[in-house]
């Protein structure tokens, strides 16, 4: 099938992309990579009447430092372009790492972050990292701009906080130390993950034990979620690295709320984040050991 018949525009400046999509009473749709929305059109899933293509608007698609460190990540970054770049890797691995998961090549140089974000599918990878790393989203709208946490940006399936006529333009990154883990369960590689857990962990000297630790599921649940009592158990003093990996994994999996469909019963994609969580948590370890080392 082929799109609904509609307008096409191709700003080339932010202030003139707010403008059509503040401009009347049509149905106005972004196009970034394409990636999901084209799909989408074709199946006349979604009949905008206004496509708005992003990808002339200079300025977004740019990897920089952050003012006060970390990033600043324009929203038409390429996931291809944040997998490549030696800032990111330097900053936040963790997200290079992510976005090397991305479906396959082709897809890793068309889609970019602000659509991943935008569109908001619960086992995207990049909506996960940002939700576990604590960045923040700016939106443009005719309103003004506005910054929100990741955490708040996801409400559900394929739902965010974005307004109809707001446009995500970048995300502030912090940066994250060496101790990190990312593993996902794929049928093939370049799938959609059947589920998926990251972490970031702080171990302070010389004690051994974790200072903090954050994790995070995806596929798992209509949005990324957090595993706060996982968290808990493995920075609680008494933690015992042997005796309490049980309790851990089954905090992780009570925390998930995930699907049961073709691809994976609920139970299986439970019994994933499970084990995933102790994969990421070994990885981190292992790497914050080696960080000693060096
Ligand atoms: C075969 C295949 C496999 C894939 N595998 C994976 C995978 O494993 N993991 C994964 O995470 N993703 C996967 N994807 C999706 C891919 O990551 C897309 O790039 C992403 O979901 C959408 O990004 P996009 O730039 O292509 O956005 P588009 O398709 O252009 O837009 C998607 C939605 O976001 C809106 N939008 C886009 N940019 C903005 C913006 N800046 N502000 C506001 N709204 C905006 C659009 O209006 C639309 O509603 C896969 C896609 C395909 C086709």
């Amino acid at each position: 099938m082929k799109p609904a018949p509609f307008r096409y525009a191709r700003p080339e400046t932010l202030a003139e992309a707010v403008e059509l999509l503040a401009g009347g009473d049509h149905d106005v749709k972004i196009l970034a990579g394409g990636q999901s929305l084209v799909p989408m059109l074709n199946l006349r899933l979604v009949r905008p009447s206004v496509l708005i293509d992003l990808n002339g608007v200079a300025g977004l698609d740019r990897i920089v430092p952050g003012p006060a460190g970390g990033l600043t990540i324009g929203a038409l970054v390429r996931h291809a372009a944040l997998a490549d770049s030696v800032l990111v890797k330097e900053q936040a691995p963790l997200l290079a790492e992510a976005a090397r998961h991305v479906g396959h090549p082709a897809i890793r140089h068309r889609g970019t972050l602000g659509g991943t974000l935008a569109h908001a599918d619960p086992a995207a990878e990049l909506p996960a990292a940002l939700v576990l790393l604590d960045a923040r989203i700016v939106l443009h709208g005719w309103r003004g701009e506005r910054t929100i946490p990741a955490s708040e940006f996801f409400l559900g399936l394929l739902t965010t906080a974005l307004a109809a006529d707001e446009i995500v333009t970048e995300i502030q990154v912090p940066p994250h130390g060496p101790g990190w883990g990312f593993a996902e369960a794929v049928r093939r590689a370049g799938d959609f993950a059947l589920a998926g857990v990251m972490t970031v962990a702080v171990r302070p000297e010389p004690s051994g034990r974790l200072a903090s630790i954050r994790l995070v599921g995806f596929g798992i649940g209509d949005r990324p979620v957090r595993f706060v009592e996982a968290e808990r158990i493995i920075t609680h003093p008494a933690f015992v690295a042997r005796a309490d990996v049980t309790r851990v994994a089954a905090a992780a999996a009570a925390a998930c709320d995930p699907p049961d469909d073709v691809h994976a019963s609920a139970d299986y994609r439970r019994h994933l984040a499970a084990v995933l969580t102790g994969e990421v948590v070994d990885q981190a370890l292992a790497r914050l050991d080696g960080a000693r080392r060096t």
